[in-house]
Order: structure tokens, then sequence, then C-alpha cells
């Protein structure tokens, strides 16, 4: 079981674990916003229903890093392919050295796009000047946000979604 994480402010910042939760609102540091109402955990002398929702007492300023990865990638790029600017599903998209490797391009956020198979074997060693290929946007690294750092799985409960309109499943 996982609680979401809000800030004062009702900002999602983090999903933690129900451990972590109860330590935060036994030490006062956060408040129950809702909790499951099924499932409990048991002390000598009390049950307490686990938190699925808590509130911290302070602002939460999010300055973790986005971690670069596959999924991530393609999120920050809306799953469309940066060069014929198609939109396409998962196993459609490859990702793309804007500078290629061979090139010295390195693999980071600001030299990888989403692309599709197509544009991959098209524009395949070459640079996106030498291909005349045009990019829709500077790929660069994107700020923290729910959407693209808290991954909800499916057995989370669905009262979290309205916390989190932009929230991905992975
Ligand atoms: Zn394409």
């Amino acid at each position: 079981m996982r609680a979401l994480l809000l800030d004062n402010t009702y900002f999602p910042v983090r999903i933690v674990s129900w451990q972590k939760a109860m330590i935060l609102i036994l030490t006062n540091r956060a408040e129950i916003v809702e909790e499951y109402n099924d499932k409990q955990v048991r002390t000598v002398t009390q049950a307490y229903n686990l938190p699925k929702i808590i509130k911290l007492f302070a602002r939460h300023k999010n300055n973790q890093h986005v971690k670069f990865t596959r999924f991530n990638l393609f999120l920050r790029d809306n799953f469309q392919c940066q060069y014929c600017t198609d939109k396409f599903p998962l196993h459609k998209l490859t990702f793309d050295h804007v500078i290629p490797q061979s090139k010295g391009g390195r693999t980071s956020w600001e030299n990888v796009v989403a692309c599709c198979h197509p544009c991959n074997l098209k524009k395949a060693n070459k640079t996106p000047e030498q291909m005349g290929m045009r990019l829709l946007r500077t790929p660069k690294q994107p700020s923290w946000s729910p959407g693209l750092c808290l991954k909800i799985r499916r057995d989370d409960p669905k009262e979290w979604k309205e916390w989190l309109p932009r929230a991905s499943s992975a």
C-alpha cells in the first residue's frame, strides 16, 4: 500500500510507502486527506487505517532531476516523432541521437529525441542539417512534474487521479 504525498498547496510531490506516510503523520509533519477504509495496521492497543493521501504542513520544493529513461523521453516528446511530428504508440517509437553517436553525440536529454522508425532509417548516421530534416523542438532536460515523475501503478487508488491530472501509467 502506498500513499500520495501532497504539499500544503495540494501539489503532488511524491508517492511514499504507508510506513513513511505513518511516520510523517505521527511526527506531525503531515495530515491525512484520505485513508484506506479496508486496510489497517494494528498496534497492541490500537488499529489505524492506512493513509491513502496525505498532505504536508509545509511547502515542498522539488528539485530532483527527471531520470533519463526511454519512457520519460517519450513522455517529454509527447509520443511524437520529433521529425515528422506524427504521434505513435510506444512500440512504434525509437530514439534518435540528433548528433549521431558516431560523430560524438552524447546520450543525453539535449541530444536524444523520440523518433519513428521510418524517420530514424532515413536520417541514419547524419545530422538533421545534412538530411534537411527539422526538429519540432530543441531537446532539453525536462523540469520535474508529477506527470513525468510519479509513476502510477495499476493497483494504486483511483482517488489519486484527481490530484494527478497529467500522470502517466507505467
Ligand atoms: Zn517520423
